[in-house]
């Protein structure tokens, strides 16, 4: 398990690696829901996601251990966030990517100065490459949320989100194996259990949504067809989950069309550029059952790393 301590030790380790976002308020939402509608910046964060926090963390303390070499398996924002690091480190790092990788995120990594090495298609053949090469290396492995360093890395989104909100009532959090709900929920409910932290995942990608109600880990959905590309893992960890078990008050699940339109409807009234996987946040405040009639209410833009040249085919209309 993870506790405050951690995530507050965690927010000492990082601060200089990344930003304090901002809170944003969407007048507009606010006067359509009856809520007083925040945003937690993190498509604003270094490296375009809040993935930098826990990598930071871990990395440093790997470090620390005495790694040499650091790896990952992502061709998304936790790449992103390893190799930069790494790179500001002085640490060389491989990034293990499918060989269907965009040209953007590959060149993204490369950019940080990660070296990319390419495996298959799944995260099966990418896991024991990027394992054996920190092994060959001397290094070490960086898994994207399954550890407790990156949980408390993540966790500090829910410090900050304490400090900055008074009175903050109701938190949507975007889920994919949960780290970041998870460093959220024990920031948040270990200095408050009363605000309520709601997780939220795609139809398309419910494992988390079936395994709390299993109770036990399940695989579940067809997670590859989401468009929320950050959300496509197919089962929670094996830390982050007895976490969300203890405090998460309830997990959302979102339709792919009401996802289209909360994207939509940020980049257009708000104009921010967010990337799908965090627009499952606001989805969940404006179509689920949660009443947020007077209540403050903070949803968390977990990421704004999106091709631009696929916009096109994932926004749609918000007025008729
Ligand atoms: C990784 C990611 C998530 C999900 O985080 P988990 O810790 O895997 O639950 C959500 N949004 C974005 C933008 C991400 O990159």
């Amino acid at each position: 398990m993870v506790s405050l301590e951690d995530i507050l030790r965690a927010r000492e380790q990082i601060a200089e690696t990344i930003h304090k976002t901002r809170i944003l308020r969407s007048s507009q939402l606010s006067e359509m829901t009856g809520a007083n509608m925040l945003f937690k910046s993190e498509h604003l964060q270094k490296t375009g996601s809040f993935k930098i926090r826990g990598a930071t963390n871990r990395v440093i303390n790997a470090e620390k251990e005495g790694a040499k070499y650091i790896t990952a398996a992502s061709s998304g924002n936790h790449g992103q966030a390893v190799a930069y690091i790494a790179n500001q480190l002085g640490i060389p790092a491989t990034i293990v990517v499918p060989t269907d990788a965009t040209e953007s995120k590959v060149n993204a990594i490369r950019n940080y100065n990660g070296k990319v090495e390419f495996a298959g298609t799944t995260s099966a053949d990418r896991i024991p490459k990027a394992k054996e090469i920190a092994k060959d290396n001397d290094g070490v492995f960086v898994p994207p949320y399954d550890h407790p360093d990156i949980v408390a890395g993540q966790g500090t989104v829910g410090l900050e989100i304490t400090e900055q909100v008074q009175d903050v009532d109701v938190v949507f959090v975007p889920v994919g194996g949960g780290g970041l709900v998870a460093g959220i929920l024990t920031a948040i409910k270990e200095i408050n259990p009363d605000i309520k932290v709601y997780g939220v995942e795609p139809k398309l990608a419910n494992d988390t949504a079936v395994s709390l109600q299993e109770g036990k880990i399940m695989t579940a959905g067809n997670p590859a067809n989401t468009i929320a590309d950050g959300l496509r893992t197919d089962q929670p960890g094996d830390l982050t989950f007895p976490i969300l078990q203890k405090y998460i008050d309830d997990l959302i699940v979102v339709k792919e069309d009401d996802v289209r339109f909360a994207m939509s409807f940020v980049y257009e009234r708000m104009k921010q550029v967010i990337e799908p996987s965090a627009a499952v946040s606001l989805t969940a405040a404006l179509n689920s059952d949660v009443d947020i009639k007077g209540k403050t209410v903070v949803n968390v833009l977990s990421g704004g790393n999106v091709d631009l040249f696929k916009l096109n085919d994932l926004l749609v209309k918000t007025t008729k």
